[in-house]
């Protein structure tokens, strides 16, 4: 999603949510992973998730992508929501 290179940590994403009888993954990284989902509910990545121009059209993930795409690939930050909002 924010087109920087993987190293080690590599999470596969579903597009398409499996509840919403998606297939098919991609690679993303964990950081990039965990600000999708805080973005975007699985209805609304069910209608647009595959569609990687759709995402970054909200405000949130494209300030995130912009942030994020100077960082080194296994660079991890927790993500702010809640003190056990880690997964
Ligand atoms: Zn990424």
């Amino acid at each position: 999603m924010c087109d920087r290179p993987f190293a080690t940590l590599v999470q596969w994403h579903h597009p398409v949510p499996k509840a919403k009888k998606g297939r098919g993954t991609v690679p993303v990284h964990p950081i990039c992973h965990k600000a999708i989902h805080a973005n975007f509910s699985n209805a609304e990545l069910a209608r647009f998730g595959q569609d990687r121009m759709r995402l970054l059209e909200c405000a949130a993930l494209a300030k995130f992508v912009e942030w994020v795409k100077d960082k080194p690939p296994d660079f991890h930050a927790p993500t702010r929501k809640g003190a056990k909002g880690r997964t």
